[in-house]
């Protein structure tokens, strides 16, 4: 329903109930007038009826003599209108229409009189006023008994007519008259000034209650139209500010999924939101599809050794804790494996308020290349650039940490130190490019000798050093031997036969990496002093 319909269905629901209920007013004031004007005309028709029955009494006594009053003459209208008494008096007749006539008179006070009077009358004073001839025309014309006026001089004027009997044929046969005629009436006048009171009032209460119960619907009307415009208005702002609302959403939806980072909103137990940059990244299609897949965002985490990478648990705490303390001070990462690749990220946290709720917003920008190149520069600063093995730097780390390991594990470590015997002829009669050549050819001679987790390194010049984690020094005295042996079998590009020196000897717990270097640099020594070409274990 538009607005339109509302305000017309209003407008008639008013309009409806304003005629209704001004209506029901104005037939109550009707009513309530109707009923006064009944009382007045009771009153009327009561004084009527007892001017018919008294005349009914002297009527049936075919009139009656009483004694005149001072200067009162005997009616010249009537018939045997004198009586001697027989102390000589004289009584006089007083026939129902007199008798009436007499009554009136001494009736003729302020609020009521009643008067006899006749369209034809006997008796000239008993002619017909405008109201009485206007009545008993009325009463002749429509054969109704009664009629009645209200006059403006604040008198209700009534007439009730005078039908002819029998008994009126006495004096009233002369005029013609028949029984049934009708032949006067009697008009009685009331005082109607309260009447006229109560219809003033009750017109006056009328017009005010319907002036009010206008203005009343029309208060009403004018709340609720604008209370519906109001409605109409916070509906246009709810969608105004609905839309502004999706667009700001649509907005920052397209501006996160712009991002090349992988970005959560989690409440720290449960995923809140992901960008569609992640949800491409797993392959999936929506929020709950990565609920079902992930039950925790740590599961997307792979498992790793690697230093500073995030795990669920990170010293007893919850990533998400962790990451949060320690995000500035430390190089996190997280490795996220996507089609059996690495992917490396540096993740970032950031604790938000929305509507009273915490939840943690955390970004994972992609650092694949970055990590990977740094990686290889580390790789590449760790090894030697002639031989391809790793450098001493390199192998005071590896050895620093097999140190530790072997005294955790109580497994023995031990080292190779090697040394080529008189390599300074070689350059010196050969060139530095062949001693170059031997040193690479070496390299290989030890590498393809070793297994595999044995370290080998370029100590420098042409000296190596192996370590050799769950190796005795005899196991290690027996592979010296058997890289010695390989050097002397073997045939070197440009050099021919070369031989090289061996010291071996083996981690002793809790000593020092210097304690350790400088005992196998001692059994190389001796290799060196006792001849060349041999192995020496300490
Ligand atoms: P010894 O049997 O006592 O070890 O005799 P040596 O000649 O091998 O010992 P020395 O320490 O006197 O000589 C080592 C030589 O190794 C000196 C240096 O010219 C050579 N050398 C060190 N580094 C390199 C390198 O990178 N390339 C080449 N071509 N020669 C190197
Ligand atoms: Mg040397
Ligand atoms: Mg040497």
């Amino acid at each position: 329903m538009n607005n339109l319909s509302r305000y017309a269905a209003l407008y008639i629901i008013g309009v409806v109930t304003l005629v209704g209920l001004s209506y029901a007013i104005y037939q109550f004031s009707t009513q309530s007038i109707e009923f006064q004007k009944q009382i007045l005309v009771k009153q009327a028709q009561t004084h009527y009826f007892d001017q018919i029955n008294t005349r009914k009494w002297n009527a049936s006594y075919g009139g009656v003599y009483a004694f005149a009053k001072v200067g009162e003459e005997p009616n010249p209208y009537l018939k045997d209108n004198t009586l001697k008494t027989d102390d000589n008096r004289t009584l006089i007749k007083i026939n129902p229409a007199w008798m009436t006539r007499q009554l009136s008179e001494i009736s003729n006070i302020k609020d009521f009189h009643f008067r006899i009077t006749s369209l034809n009358p006997i008796n000239p004073n008993n002619k017909a006023t405008p109201f009485e001839k206007r009545a008993l025309e009325h009463i002749e014309k429509t054969r109704e008994t009664e009629y009645y006026e209200l006059a403006e001089n604040n008198q209700f004027n009534y007439m009730g007519s005078l039908v002819t009997t029998k008994d009126c044929l006495v004096c009233h046969e002369v005029q013609g008259y028949k029984v049934g005629d009708i032949r006067g009436g009697i008009s009685v006048s009331l005082d109607s000034s309260e009447y006229n009171l109560f219809v003033t009032d009750t017109k006056n209460k009328s017009f005010l209650s319907i002036s009010l119960i206008f203005l009343f619907l029309s208060a009403i009307i004018f709340l609720i139209k604008k209370q519906i415009a109001n409605n109409e208005y916070l509906k246009l702002e709810v969608e105004k500010r609905t839309k502004e609302i999706k667009l700001t959403q649509e907005l920052l939806q397209q501006i996160l999924d712009a991002d090349l980072s992988l970005l959560i909103v989690t409440d720290g137990e449960n995923l809140v939101f992901t960008n569609k940059t992640a949800l491409d990244f797993f392959g999936l299609n929506s929020l709950e599809e990565f609920r079902d897949k992930f039950q925790h965002i740590s599961d997307i985490f792979e498992k790793t050794d690697k230093k500073d990478f995030l795990q669920q648990y990170i010293d007893g705490q919850h990533w998400i804790d962790y990451l949060q303390k320690k995000q500035y001070e430390k190089e996190l990462k997280v490795l996220i494996k996507k089609d059996a690749r690495n992917r490396y990220f540096k993740p970032h946290a950031k604790k938000i308020s929305v509507e009273n709720e915490t939840l943690y917003l955390i970004i994972f920008n992609d650092i694949t290349k970055h990590y990977e190149k740094i990686e290889q520069l580390k790789e590449e600063a760790a090894r030697d650039t002639l031989t391809k093995l790793f450098n001493r730097g390199k192998f005071n780390d590896v050895l620093a940490q097999s140190m530790v390991l072997s005294q955790t594990t109580s497994s023995p470590l031990s080292i190779i130190f090697l040394d080529i015997d008189h390599f300074k002829t070689v350059n010196d009669t050969l060139g530095h490019n062949v001693g170059d050549e031997v040193l690479v050819e070496i390299a290989e001679i030890i590498s393809s000798a070793v297994r595999e987790g044995d370290f080998v390194a370029r100590w420098g010049g042409e000296e190596f050093i192996i370590t050799l984690q769950s190796t005795n020094k005899a196991q290690a005295t027996t592979l010296a031997e058997k890289i010695r042996k390989r050097v002397e079998g073997h045939t070197f590009k440009s050099a021919g036969k070369q031989a090289i020196s061996l010291g071996v000897t083996e981690y002793i717990c809790n000593e020092s990496r210097k304690s350790l270097t400088d005992r196998v640099d001692k059994a190389l020594y001796d290799a060196k002093q006792s001849g060349r070409n041999r192995v020496v274990t300490y």
